[in-house]
């Protein structure tokens, strides 16, 4: 058996361990990345491509490092189709969006990491965690090729992706960290990167669309205005979709697919619920999708990933000069977190719920009555304000649809509620308790409101 020691060890050499480990590393300490792919492959991960907030990403790995793999600068609106009421909804999308080459993303951060000092370990397949008796993280147990290897670190960062394996391996029972997670809470997704032989139209649009069975949707993603990332997803707590064959029936009512060449599959589960209440617990951190830091309205994580992996390792650089791993050492990095965008996701997951709880048809039809502008801050922002004319505009248009614009509104004003909550996120662990009974009386409203089933 082989035995590593570093500073920092971090699970998965995705977008949130990279960020995670260039930043300790450009900091000084020894960092290394585990990866489970092997070093062609690392960085291969499947994904829409759209990459949001492109404007504006941590400086551990700034923008000029992953502006080559930016393939579509220009898009600035989605396109929504609706086909049961034969519409096209275009709604703005506010900020800056590029859409990318997704592996050669993944190869430039690793490069970027690399570059600041970080080694990485492809082809290790983490397995199990250390703990000392005290119940803190000192290190992971991980096979490369059949050989069994350790690592022993002041620090674990587990990068590992949805459903990391690690979470099941830690006991979590001396801390706050977030145990409330369950398989209903995620989004089986799958896409393919698809060659067409002429131009599409929407070069300038992410094109959105329901699909027929199951809440999910359909996504076409410009690349370049010939090659689209294809793909499409479902909430795991509905009945299953055949990914596949269900994007495969797609593809073949479009004409502008016609002739097209398939040149990538890949399909992955990712977070589609509210962020994990503690992503912490002695001498370990989780972040990006370990951690649910995805919006859950529209998938995208790569913006939070690369967040939560800077402020994680910020927050245990500052505990390790003061020689401490405990929890309240590491507290800052969740307040980061929900601060910066985890109290955003947490109110739009209240309209994830919402779709749960209604009829798919009866949402796309309110949804083919609702003004752009006012879906894309819903969207984006996790709120919207509906002055009195825009109001009765929408109610001229959604003549039929009162109730559920009613219950809309009800929902919304209970969303507001809870994000105004998590702006009162506590200081320590010792206020979780208290914080979590009050989000979880809101949370009750919730399922009251929209009539859903209790996700959590
Ligand atoms: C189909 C699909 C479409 C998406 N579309 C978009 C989009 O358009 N825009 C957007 O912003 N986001 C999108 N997302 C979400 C986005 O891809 C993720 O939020 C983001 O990649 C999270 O980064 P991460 O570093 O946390 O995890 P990942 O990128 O999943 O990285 C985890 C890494 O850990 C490695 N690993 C896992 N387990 C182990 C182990 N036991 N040992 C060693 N290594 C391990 C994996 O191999 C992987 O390299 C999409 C997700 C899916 C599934």
């Amino acid at each position: 058996m082989t035995t590593h020691e570093f500073d920092f060890v971090v699970v998965g050499a995705g977008t949130s361990g990279c960020y995670a480990a260039a930043t300790a590393a450009k900091a000084g300490y020894d960092v290394v990345v585990v990866e489970r792919k092997d070093a062609a492959e690392a960085g291969h991960i499947a994904c829409g491509d759209a990459l949001k907030g492109a404007a504006n990403f941590p400086d551990a790995i700034p923008k000029s490092e992953l502006e080559p793999a930016f393939t579509n600068t220009g898009v600035d609106h989605g396109r929504f189709e609706i086909p049961q009421e034969d519409t096209v909804l275009d709604i703005p999308i506010p900020g800056e969006l590029a859409v990318i080459d997704r592996w050669k993303y993944g190869q430039r951060i690793i490069e970027s990491a690399s570059e600041a000092g970080v080694e990485f370990h492809y082809d290790t397949v983490v397995q199990d965690v250390e703990q000392d008796r005290s119940g803190r993280v000192t290190g992971v147990r991980a096979t490369r090729k059949g050989d069994a290897v350790t690592y022993d670190a002041a620090f674990v960062v587990d990068a590992a992706g949805s459903l990391s394996l690690l979470q099941d391996a830690v006991d979590f029972s001396e801390s706050t960290f977030d145990t409330n997670v369950d398989y209903s809470q995620f989004c089986s997704a799958y896409r393919e990167i698809v060659e067409v032989p002429e131009p599409v139209e929407w070069d300038d649009a992410l094109v959105f669309k329901p699909t027929e069975r199951a809440a999910g949707y359909l996504w076409y993603f410009p690349r370049t205005d010939t090659e689209i990332n294809a793909g499409l997803g479902f909430q795991m707590n509905e009945e299953p979709m055949h990914l596949v064959e269900d994007l495969k029936r797609d593809l073949q009512t479009r004409s502008e697919f016609a002739g097209a060449e398939v040149k990538d599959k890949l399909g992955a589960a990712l977070p589609t619920r509210r962020p994990y209440d503690s992503a912490t617990h002695p001498g370990y951190l989780a972040v990006g999708d370990a951690a649910g830091h995805v919006n859950p309205t529209t998938g995208g994580g790569i913006a939070g990933a690369a967040y939560a992996g800077t402020y994680a390792a910020e927050a245990a650089i500052d505990a390790l000069e003061d020689g401490v791993h405990d929890e309240a050492a590491l507290w800052s990095y969740n307040e980061r977190v929900m601060d910066h965008f985890g109290a955003r996701y947490a109110a739009l997951d209240v309209y994830n719920v919402l779709s749960t709880a209604v009829d798919v048809d009866d949402l796309m039809s309110l949804l083919a009555s609702l003004p752009g502008e006012q879906l894309s801050e819903a969207l984006y922002a996790g709120t919207s304000s509906f002055g009195v004319g825009l109001a009765a505009k929408v109610a001229a248009k959604s003549f039929g649809h009162w109730g559920q614009i009613y219950q809309m509104y009800r929902t919304k004003r209970v969303a507001d509620r809870l994000l105004d909550h998590y702006e009162s996120y506590p200081s320590s662990p010792d206020g979780l308790d208290r914080w979590q009974a009050r989000r979880d009386d809101i949370m009750d409203d919730v399922y009251e409101v929209t009539g859903a089933d209790a996700k959590y």
